[in-house]
């Protein structure tokens, strides 16, 4: 069901705000230990975490199961550009390095430029670029087998003392195997170059 809140009683279940009487909210329908009731989610909140329900929802017109029918209810593709915003900012929230599955097989490899097979396990580095004044952080894909090569290089910003451990940690959704075979075409890194700064000062 989508409608207009009734209250302001219920939470949203995705962002766990109050869900303020007015605002859209969608209703998912869930068996219950007490019988059938709704969870609710802020509508945009839905539309960021859990798309396909709403997707779902705009489908059977769900605004019209509500006892008093929203008026104004935002397009799908509202619903749509929301999530692919909320999608992008999870993006550049993950931490690097870690492994994933390559979704598009669009992508070629930052070090040898070859085409990245759909399915196969890249890993992700990051990449100092400037920007102006700035230096940013860009994530760049790899073959597991480009990955010693690439990290010597200066403008490489991850390094290799704990990479092992950091890439375990920041890595979700991929078996133990996974992880392991990647690690395997990886192989033996170089050691991180000295951190000018960190040097001993010279004797006066
Ligand atoms: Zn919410
Ligand atoms: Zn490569």
């Amino acid at each position: 069901m989508i409608e207009g809140a009734r209250s302001s009683r219920a939470k949203c279940k995705s962002c766990r705000k109050k869900i303020e009487k007015g605002v859209l909210r969608l209703g998912v329908l869930i068996e219950g230990p007490y019988g059938v009731g709704y969870l609710w989610h802020h509508l945009t909140c839905a539309a960021k975490r859990r798309l396909d329900d709403v997707e779902a929802a705009y489908e059977r017109e769900a605004w019209n199961e509500a006892k008093e029918p929203p008026e104004d209810v935002p397009s799908i593709e509202d619903m749509r550009k929301l999530n692919e915003e909320a999608e992008e900012k999870r993006e550049q929230r993950k931490k690097i390095p870690f492994v994933e599955v390559d979704p598009s097989g669009r992508a070629k490899c930052k070090y040898c430029g070859e085409l990245m097979e759909k399915g196969s396990l890249r890993v992700v580095l990051g990449r100092e670029i400037e920007f102006g004044s700035q230096f940013r952080t860009m994530p760049i894909h790899l073959h597991g087998l480009c990955v010693a090569s690439e990290i010597e290089k200066v403008d490489c910003s991850t390094r290799s003392e704990g990479f092992e451990h950091a890439l375990r940690q920041n890595s979700h959704g991929l078996s133990e195997e996974q992880i392991e075979s990647v690690l395997k075409d990886i192989g033996e890194l170089p050691e991180d170059p000295e951190d000018p700064e960190t040097e001993d000062a010279p004797p006066f």
